[in-house]
């Protein structure tokens, strides 16, 4: 990890109606690092991550990357700088099989000749390889999350932004999502929108805990499981 940061906001918010859901988050996560987003329900999380990507233009404040300001852009545009993003749906083009899915995102990033090799590497990785010929459309979601992980890594981004990658994986599946994390984190900076307390307890070092859409506590994971009013907020008691 270095100390320059990779990802900045300030004053972030973003308003539905009358309802904030991002209510002047100052956040900062440095180069190489892992950081995981906890917090109930309704916190404001996922609107969180939805402003880092581009899925929605903040009411108020700035998004920065590496020091430029890209408050508002397009997700495709923020993916370009570097931006690997792995939303609470997964993206696929259905209709389509996996490993046309995975070629197609590592040619955003590699030669045609390349790209063939990193896809395989990269279903190989995500222990989706035996599925390569399968259609997408008709994978378990747990399946298609682990598919979508690796179009995200075969473009190798300096920064990848998962939101509840581990929903609907079975116990195997979530290990192995939890290895795919830390191996990413050796050499891009990671975001991990989560509610799965085990695998947390997995991967977590320092970690940002959300309520009512602020930063109600930032620290290292085992000091926030052992205090009782972050303990409170993150179990959503
Ligand atoms: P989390 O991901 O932490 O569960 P969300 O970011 O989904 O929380 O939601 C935060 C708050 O914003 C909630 O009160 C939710 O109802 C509200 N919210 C989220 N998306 C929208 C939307 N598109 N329109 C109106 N309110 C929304
Ligand atoms: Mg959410």
């Amino acid at each position: 990890m270095s100390d320059a940061h990779i990802l900045t906001t300030e004053n972030l918010v973003m308003q539905f109606g009358r309802g904030v859901a991002v209510d002047h988050v100052d956040f900062a996560l440095r180069e190489g690092e892992l950081r995981c987003l906890l917090g109930p329900n309704g916190a404001g999380k996922s609107t969180f991550f939805k402003c880092l990507t581009g899925q929605l233009t903040p009411t108020s404040g700035t998004v920065k990357f590496r020091g430029k300001d890209i408050t508002g852009w397009n997700t495709q545009d923020i993916a370009k700088v570097g931006v690997g993003i792995k939303t609470q749906v997964p993206n696929l083009f259905n209709g389509v099989s996996v490993c046309e899915n995975v070629r197609m995102a590592a040619r955003r990033k590699h030669l045609k000749s390349m790209a063939r090799d990193k896809a395989e590497e990269m279903m190989e990785k995500c222990g989706v390889a035996h599925l390569a010929r399968r259609e997408v459309g008709l994978l378990a979601h747990g399946l298609r999350q682990l598919v979508e992980l690796a179009m995200v890594l075969a473009e190798e981004p300096p920064l990848v932004l998962l939101d509840e990658p581990a929903a609907g994986m079975t116990g195997d599946e979530r290990d192995r999502l939890a290895d795919l994390v830390l191996e990413t984190a050796r050499k891009a900076a990671v975001i991990v929108v989560e509610h799965d307390m085990a695998f947390i307890r997995r991967i977590a070092r320092f970690t940002t805990v959300f309520n009512r859409g602020a930063i109600f506590r930032e620290a290292m994971i085992d000091e926030i499981m052992s205090d009782r009013a972050a303990q409170e907020i993150y179990l959503g008691k």
